[in-house]
C-alpha cells in the first residue's frame, strides 16, 4: 500500500484492491502467543507511515464490518487490528487477513479449528476466504537422498516414476504379504539402523543393540508437543523393568532430539531432564539392552536425514488440536516408521489414508478437549489414580535423575501438577502407556510389523509436496505451468 500510494500515486481503491488480490496468508500455529502483535508506541517510532496506512486500512475495514453487523461494538473491538485493551498493539494476523485474498491453514483439523475458533468472525465475514492446503514433505530429500537402501529397494519393485509421482508408491500396497519383500525392507531397517548407531557410539558414547525397536521423537523442544510425555512412558518402562527382572521385555532404544528457543525454560530443563534420565538408565547394569535413552544434540536436517531411515516408531504426540500439521509425521511414514499420536494435525488425514489397523491412535481427541478444559481440568484426579503415573513423576520431583541436585526438576512437577498440567499429559498418560503395550506386541512379530510398515509407505502419496504446491497455484496463487 505503501509503494503504491506514496511511490506510485495509485488512488488508495485501486491500490488495495491489487494488495489484497497479491497477498494471501497461509496461519501456521494456533497457539495464541505465537501470533505476532506488535505496541504501537515502537510501530509510531520505527515505521510511522506504515502505521498510519494500517489505521487507514483498519478503519475501512471496521466500517464495513458496521454495515454488516450494525450496532455490535463487542465484534468490532474483537475484529478490529489493534488490539485496544491496554496499551494498543497491532494484532498482525488480523492484517493479513484484512490484507488477503485467501486465508489457509496447513491440515484439515487445523483449517476447521481456525475457521471455528481464533478467526471465526472473520471467517463469517469472509465467506470462501478460508481454505486449507494440507503440508507435504518433498520425496527428493525425504526418500530418495536421506535413505538410498529403501529408494533403491522401493525402484527395485515398481521403478523410479515415484519420484516424480509419490501416487505410485500405491503399487507397493500389493507387495505388503510378500514375504520376501517383508524381509528385505527390514532389512533395509536393520541396516539404517546399524548405521545411525555407529554414529551413536562415536558422537555420544553410547552402544545400541540395533535389534531394539528404535522409538524416535525428533522436534522442537515444546510443552504442546509433549516430550514430557514420552520421558513419563520412559521412567514407567524403567521401573517395570526392574521391578520384573526376568521378564523377556521388547527391548527399546527410544531416541529424542531438538532444539529449545533460548528463553524457554521448560525446553531448556526437559533437554536435561532426558539426558538425566538416560544416563541413570543407560548405566543401570539390571536394564542392559532393553531399554536405551539417547538426546542427539543439534538437531537440524542433516541430523533428521540420518535418524529418520532408522526410525521403526514415530511419535506424534501433540496434545489434540495444537499442532497445526507436521510435517516429521509424514517423514517417517515415508521411511516405513509406525506411528504412535494423537488424532492431531496431519496426523489425522495420515491415518486415513494408511488405515486405522497401520496407525496406533491414543488419547483426547481435540472436541474432548476443550469439553475437558471447559469442565475444569483436575490433574491431581490422574495424579491419584494411577500409581505408575504417581511414581514417575514423584521419581522427577524427589531427584531420582539429579542425585546431586535434588530440587532440579520440582519446576517440571509442579506445572503438571499444582500448575494446572495444560497441556493435559496426565489426562492421556495411561491410554498412551496402553498403546505402548500393543506396540510392544506387534513388535514381537516381524513380517506382521513390517507389512504395516510396507503399508504406511504405499500410502503416502498424498503428502509429497509436489501435490501441495499444485494446490497453492491452483486455489491460491492462480499461476499456470510454462509450457516446455
Ligand atoms: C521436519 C523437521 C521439523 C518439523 O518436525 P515436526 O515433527 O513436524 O515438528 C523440524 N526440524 C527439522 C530439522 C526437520 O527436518
Amino acid at each position: 500500500m505503501r509503494i503504491l500510494v506514496d511511490k506510485h500515486n495509485y488512488d488508495w481503491h485501486r491500490a488495495w484492491t491489487i494488495t489484497e488480490r497479491t497477498f494471501s496468508y497461509t496461519n501456521h500455529t494456533l497457539l495464541p502467543e505465537a501470533l505476532e502483535t506488535w505496541p504501537v508506541w515502537l510501530m509510531q517510532k520505527v515505521l510511522p507511515r506504515h502505521l498510519q496506512i494500517i489505521f487507514d486500512i483498519n478503519h475501512h475495514f471496521l466500517r464495513q464490518v458496521t454495515h454488516w453487523r450494525p450496532g455490535d461494538h463487542e465484534l468490532l473491538r474483537r475484529m478490529s487490528i489493534i488490539d485496544e485493551s491496554g496499551s494498543r498493539s497491532i494484532r498482525m494476523a488480523h492484517l493479513a487477513i484484512v490484507g488477503s485474498h485467501k486465508v489457509n491453514g496447513v491440515a484439515e483439523l487445523h483449517s476447521r479449528l481456525l475457521q471455528e475458533t481464533i478467526f471465526r468472525d472473520f471467517h463469517e465475514f469472509y465467506p470462501g476466504k478460508f481454505i486449507n492446503v494440507t503440508n507435504g514433505i518433498t520425496p527428493r530429500r525425504w526418500l530418495n537422498q536421506s535413505n538410498p537402501p529403501l529408494s533403491q529397494l522401493v525402484s527395485s519393485r515398481i521403478g523410479e516414476q515415484w519420484k516424480k509421482d509419490l501416487s505410485r508408491l500405491k503399487e507397493l500396497a500389493d507387495l505388503s504379504d510378500d514375504t520376501d519383500f517383508q524381509d528385505a525392507v527390514a532389512a533395509v531397517k536393520l541396516e539404517n539402523k546399524i548405521r545411525l548407531s555407529n554414529v551413536v557410539r562415536n558422537q555420544i558414547g553410547i552402544e545400541l543393540n540395533p535389534h531394539a525397536l528404535f522409538d524416535v521423537q525428533i522436534k522442537r523442544i515444546h510443552e504442546y508437543k509433549r516430550q514430557l510425555l514420552n520421558v513419563l512412558h520412559v521412567i514407567t518402562r524403567y521401573n517395570y523393568i526392574r521391578h520384573h527382572p526376568d521378564e523377556n521385555v521388547v527391548p527399546r532404544t527410544v531416541i529424542f532430539s531438538g532444539k529449545a528457543a533460548p528463553a524457554y525454560r521448560m525446553a531448556k530443563l526437559v533437554i536435561r531432564l532426558i539426558n538425566d534420565v538416560a544416563d541413570i538408565v543407560n548405566n543401570n547394569p539390571c536394564i542392559g539392552d532393553k531399554l536405551k535413552v539417547v538426546f542427539m544434540p543439534n538437531y537440524d536436517v542433516s541430523t533428521a536425514q540420518l535418524i529418520i531411515p532408522a526410525a521403526e516408531l514415530s511419535q506424534q504426540i501433540s496434545t489434540a488440536g495444537t499442532e497445526a500439521s507436521g510435517t516429521g509425521n509424514m517423514k517417517l511414514t515415508l521411511n516405513g516408521a509406525l506411528t504412535i499420536g494423537t488424532l492431531d494435525g496431519a496426523n489425522i488425514e495420515i491415518r486415513a489414508e494408511v488405515g486405522d489397523d497401520n496407525f496406533f491412535i491414543f488419547g483426547l481427541n481435540a472436541e474432548q478437549v476443550m469439553t475437558l478444559r471447559q469442565q475444569g481440568y483436575n490433574p491431581w484426579d490422574y495424579y491419584h489414580a494411577d500409581a505408575e503415573l504417581r511414581r514417575a513423576l514423584d521419581m522427577i520431583r524427589d531427584g531420582h535423575f539429579c542425585p546431586d541436585d535434588c530440587d532440579r526438576y520440582r519446576y517440571v512437577y509442579d506445572a503438571l501438577t499444582h500448575g494446572g498440567d495444560h497441556y493435559l499429559l496426565m489426562a492421556d498418560f495411561r491410554s498412551y502407556v496402553e498403546c505402548q503395550q500393543h506396540i510392544d506386541e506387534l513388535y514381537k512379530s516381524p513380517r506382521a510389523w513390517s507389512r504395516k510398515s510396507i503399508l504406511n509407505i504405499s500410502h503416502m502419496g498424498r503428502f509429497s509436496s509436489d501435490r501441495t504446491i499444485q494446490e497453492y497455484a491452483n486455489r491460491i496463487w492462480n499461476v499456470k505451468p510454462v509450457s516446455r
